[in-house]
């Protein structure tokens, strides 16, 4: 088995050679542990902070161990109690092909009844996984967003702003989309978002501004914040008395640390605005049986699709990885391996 390892703390933008894929010991399976050969590989924006040598809520990666993360795959050899070879597990030794994976790995059988219903193992790593929850716990829990809400949501066209969308018209809510081009917006819209806002076509105040009043709505009820920056500033530009920001990422600044300008964060008084922070590990516990039974049934009724784009091969992770800072990914950006 493969994994690839962080042999350089990246600066800024990370870069290929920050990486090295290298074999792994072929060790004899000890008590509990499970053999594993993964199929699926999950890369995230939050990783990029683990590459820092930095306290932040998810540990740093260490120079040249394996990277971690979410991944699917199948039991091959099981010393663990519960679990058998052919099992399909969520597991977090992802980063690799396949490996030895104890407890701390937390591995977790996928729902039978939902694998043999035909979803794909997948999904757990996106609507019915991290990014789902995400947006699931930030709309509806953090943001209390509610039925005839207006919900403005940056970088709608990825994992989690792609969830968000969905869920909101599910639940009635008006959305304004962002996200970066043509393709990425008129697929938003065809999710079923009310408006959408392409970022990168000019200044994000006025198009939000026209967006708001093509709609005749006077503001922003719920701001689901993937991006912060200038789509943050344009939220407090725009929304209306009592309005709630669920700060879920703030994907402009992981690279450079830019200094991000809030021109508009004085109206976090007259508007009394409140803004919430929030960590999906945090709260999924609490509320996960709600979320799975929730979005099993989004999923099945078709309120919620899924879109991923899928780069082939464990040797395609880093790449992977980041094209999440240049959109190259439209839905849930995952490797096949
Ligand atoms: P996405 O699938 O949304 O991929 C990232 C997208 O961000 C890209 O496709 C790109 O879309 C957009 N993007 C990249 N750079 C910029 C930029 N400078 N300005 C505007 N948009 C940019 O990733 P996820 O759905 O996995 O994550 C979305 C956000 O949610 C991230 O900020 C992530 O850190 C956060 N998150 C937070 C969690 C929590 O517990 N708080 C848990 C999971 C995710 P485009 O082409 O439109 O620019």
């Amino acid at each position: 088995a493969k994994a690839w390892h962080l042999v350089r703390r990246p600066q800024g933008l990370p870069t290929i050679d920050d990486f090295a894929l290298r074999a792994l010991p072929d060790l004899p399976l000890e008590a509990d542990q499970l053999r594993v050969r993964n199929h699926w590989l999950s890369v995230d924006p939050y990783m990029r902070g683990r590459m820092n040598d930095a306290k932040s809520y998810a540990a740093s990666f260490q120079l040249d161990q394996p990277m971690t993360g979410g991944a699917i795959g199948e039991v091959v050899e099981s010393a663990m109690d519960g679990f058998a070879p052919g099992d399909i597990i969520l597991h977090m030794g992802g980063w690799r092909d396949g490996d030895t994976i104890g407890l701390e790995m937390t591995p977790t059988k996928l729902p039978a009844d939902l694998l043999a219903a035909g979803m794909p193992p997948q999904t757990f790593l996106h609507n019915m996984g991290l990014t789902g929850g995400t947006a699931w716990i930030g709309l509806l829990r953090i943001a209390a967003a509610k039925p005839g809400d207006t919900v403005f949501v940056s970088a709608a066209a990825g994992a989690v702003g792609s969830a968000v969308v969905q869920i909101a018209k599910a639940r009635e809510m008006t959305v304004i989309g962002s996200a970066g081009g043509a393709e990425k917006c008129a697929w938003v819209k065809d999710l079923g978002a009310d408006a959408v806002v392409d970022y990168k076509a000019g200044p994000l105040v006025p198009a939000l501004t026209e967006a708001l009043d093509g709609l005749g709505k006077s503001g922003v009820d719920v701001y689901f914040d993937n991006v912060g920056g200038d789509h943050l500033d344009a939220a407090f530009a725009l929304a209306n008395d009592f309005a709630r920001f669920a700060i879920c990422g703030m994907i402009d600044v992981y690279n450079d640390g830019k200094p991000q300008e809030m021109r508009h964060l004085i109206r976090t008084i007259p508007a009394r605005i409140r803004m919430e922070g929030f960590i999906y590990t945090d709260q999924f516990f609490d509320c996960m049986e709600e979320f799975y039974a929730d979005m099993a049934g989004l999923i099945a009724s078709g309120a919620v699709t899924m879109r991923e784009t899928v780069r082939d091969g464990v040797e395609a992770a880093p790449d992977a990885f980041l094209g999440l800072f240049s959109g190259a990914n439209i839905g849930k950006m995952l490797v096949r391996v």
